[in-house]
């Protein structure tokens, strides 16, 4: 990865998730009325529309949903990664999260591929990034 990549942007509904980063851990939102897990961070229950929300960490790992290699970065930032890998994967506890499969053997990802989280430092204020990689191999 390179010195270049943007930290990530905090705001009130996500700052939880966050933090758990910071300390290598995947926290998702639960209801607090439904417990359904939701991701990305929001207000609402996507199940049922409560703001009555925890926090609880994941185990992190998944499987791959689906994937894409990328060749042309979107953002010039990310230009130095490429190729890469941003993939859609569906947490063992049920939410699908967009994010980037990293590792050596990345680029050779298959769907349904088991995959674990791991954190990438992003910045100057010890900010990490949930990424994934391919797991037990
Ligand atoms: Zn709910």
């Amino acid at each position: 990865m390179n010195d270049q990549l943007p930290e990530p942007i905090v705001n009130a509904d996500s700052a939880p998730y966050w933090e758990g980063a910071r300390e290598d851990k995947l926290l998702l939102q639960k209801c607090g009325d439904c417990g359904a897990l939701r991701f990305f961070p929001r207000y609402l229950c996507t199940e049922c529309g409560s703001d009555n929300t925890e926090w609880t960490e994941v185990s992190g790992r998944g499987t791959v949903h689906s994937f894409s290699i990328v060749h042309r970065a979107a953002f010039p930032e990310f230009q130095a990664n490429a190729p890469y890998v941003i993939a859609l994967i569906d947490l063992q506890e049920g939410p699908r999260m967009m994010t980037n499969i990293v590792g050596d053997d990345a680029l050779e990802v298959e769907i349904n591929d088991p995959v674990e989280v791991c954190f990438e430092a992003r910045g100057t204020e010890d900010a990490k990034v949930p990424q994934f990689r391919r797991a037990g191999r």
